[in-house]
């Protein structure tokens, strides 16, 4: 993963290995909460904390931030350590948990009780949000505040030990009600909860808040960047001040801004009602922005990558074009998909004048340019099927494709004129019958005629039968969250965003895996899906081969 682009991160970083701050040294750390599936907004996060930290010759953690025991599950633990390896980040033995820092992270909190910083408080969670005042009005003090130390240990002690019901006691930090920034008005650092614990089970009734875990499990493990998001700017203050007040190794918190992308949610709790909800058929459904839904797609982890690279960190919210998604998928898939040939609406085509029982098989590349691919070979016989928009009764001008009386090149096969056109009584076109030219063989014209146009096409009885999903956007506006009055997001789901039909493959596509990504040419980009059968392969659409992105590109270049 490397980013060599300057940004406000990366210069901070060097700044600081300049002046010797944390002795020259880079440490990440990429902190998911293992209540959802990682999506896109994360991928900018792994990207940028698992590039940097190789580019400054640095490690990055992965770290469980699991101190919420109702949210948490084991499954999607194992999901995100699949997800940031496909990724490409690469924790090698440094996989933690918050929770592992539990018996350490209680230590400090009698450490801050010792000092004087923190105190159990009995208002309900109802009144210490009364007490604690506005942007533009002071907070109050808990009548609890002045507590002594011995009577502040003894009731944290009596929390920890499971005396006390959810909710009739907190412990706070004791900082300042009159705080202009309201993080810093005695926020709460732990909480009862009696609920039990993917990894510690019952072991704990009190559970730290986000605020207090995360920092001090960023000193223990000797973070030097602690990388977040922008949300968490006002938080930055408390950040340091638990550390300070405890005086233990410092991290620098470093806030940027979160990716927002056209036509997708990107927040957890909107994709977990997709899910329950079944508007979508899972959390790897191709349509979903997750990584695992993005993987079934067919997106190459290196189009990702390169997605991120391109739209940077910033300091300032904005939201990304889906077309640059696009584009760097289609980039991506350009160069390493290989070429094959897929019929998706077929029509049947009749070489009159080929023989009947005659096979012969044509050497295809698989990359028009890249010969590494290889080649397969590609069965041509009497009986073939075509795209049927790939034949006009009555073509429009400049129509190369195939019409009565017209030739055309079947793909590195032969050049054939279409004689006639079989239509049954409701006007559906049947079949069309051609001729062939037996000296064109590899499509070559003979004569130095020209034949402008060249069309895909399968043997009949040799092609593979498929069930084929074209997927688009999963959003019909680009801002999902701007609902109707009375709606939500919910409302701007795109009815068309899975099309199933059938197509009819080249044989070679049989031996594909499930996940190989390869280009059905003139079409589009298809990945083979897990829930293919040995006699009916599925195949996802990636993305179609249009590109705006590239088009708009070039326009303002020029
Ligand atoms: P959500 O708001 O969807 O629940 P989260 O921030 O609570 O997401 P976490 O699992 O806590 O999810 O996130 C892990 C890391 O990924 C955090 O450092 C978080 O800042 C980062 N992250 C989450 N969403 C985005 C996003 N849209 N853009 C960039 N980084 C993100
Ligand atoms: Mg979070």
């Amino acid at each position: 993963m490397e980013n060599t682009g300057q940004d406000f991160i990366r210069s901070r970083i060097e700044e600081d290995n300049a002046n010797g701050r944390f002795q020259g040294r880079v440490q990440t750390r990429f902190p998911p909460e293992p209540n959802g599936f990682l999506h896109l907004g994360h991928a900018k996060s792994i990207c940028l904390n698992f590039g940097i930290a190789s580019e400054y010759g640095g490690k990055c953690n992965l770290r469980f931030d699991d101190t919420n025991p109702v949210r948490e599950e084991q499954a999607y633990v194992d999901a995100i350590r699949e997800d940031v390896k496909w990724l490409g980040g690469d924790w090698e033995d440094r996989q933690f948990y918050a929770s592992d820092y539990f018996q350490k992270l209680y230590d400090y909190a009698e450490e801050l009780i010792r000092r004087g910083k923190a105190y159990v408080d009995d208002l309900s969670a109802d009144e210490i949000r009364e007490y604690r005042g506005t942007l533009t009005e002071p907070g109050r003090e808990s009548p609890f505040r002045n507590r002594p130390v011995e009577e502040n240990l003894d009731l944290f002690r009596r929390m920890r030990a499971g005396e006390f019901e959810e909710g009739s006691k907190v412990l706070r930090a004791k900082i300042d009600m009159a705080a202009p920034n309201l993080v810093m008005r005695d926020p709460t650092l732990y909480r009862i909860r009696k609920a039990r614990h993917h990894r510690t089970c019952e072991d704990w009734p009190i559970y730290p808040m986000y605020d207090y875990a995360h920092c001090l499990s960023d000193s223990l493990e000797g973070i030097t960047h602690s990388l977040c998001t922008l949300e968490f700017v006002n938080n930055r203050e408390l950040y340091d001040w638990i550390l300070d007040a405890l005086g233990v190794y410092h991290p620098q918190q470093i806030e940027f801004a979160r990716l927002n992308l056209e036509y997708t949610v990107l927040s957890k709790r909107k994709l977990i009602q997709l899910v329950r909800d079944g508007h979508v058929a899972g959390w790897d459904d191709p349509r979903m922005p997750t990584l695992s839904g993005l993987r079934r797609r067919g997106v190459p982890p290196a189009a990702l990558r390169e997605f991120i690279r391109r739209i940077g960190v910033a300091r300032a919210d904005s939201t990304v074009e889906y077309a640059l998604l696009e584009h760097c998928i289609r980039e991506e898939l350009n160069a390493k998909a290989p070429r094959v040939m897929a019929v998706l609406d077929p029509v049947r085509v009749i070489i009159e004048n080929y023989p009947e029982d005659q096979v012969e098989e044509f050497e295809m590349p698989y990359h028009p340019e890249d010969a590494s691919f290889g080649s397969r070979m590609v069965p041509f016989s009497r009986e073939l099927f075509i795209e049927r928009d790939d034949f006009r009764l009555d073509p429009p001008p400049k129509y190369h494709r195939l019409s009565p009386g017209a030739e055309v090149r079947l793909r590195h096969a032969y050049l054939v004129t279409c004689r006639e056109a079989i239509y049954d009584s409701d006007g559906n076109l049947l079949e069309l019958r051609c001729v062939y030219d037996p000296a064109s063989r590899g499509g070559q014209s003979p004569d130095g005629r020209k034949v402008r146009g060249t069309i895909h096409w399968v043997s009949a009885k040799h092609a593979l039968n498929a069930l084929i999903r074209n997927y688009d956007k999963l959003f019909s506006v680009p801002d999902p969250d701007r609902a109707p009055e009375g709606g939500s997001f919910i409302d701007n789901l795109n009815p068309e965003s899975l099309q199933t039909g059938e197509a009819w493959l080249e044989p070679a596509l049989a031996s594909l895996s499930p996940g190989e990504t390869v280009q059905f040419e003139r079409l589009g980009y298809y990945c083979k899906d897990p829930d293919s059968l040995s006699d009916m392969p599925v195949f996802n659409r990636t993305a179609t081969l249009r590109d705006t992105w590239a088009k708009l590109e070039k326009k303002a270049g020029a």
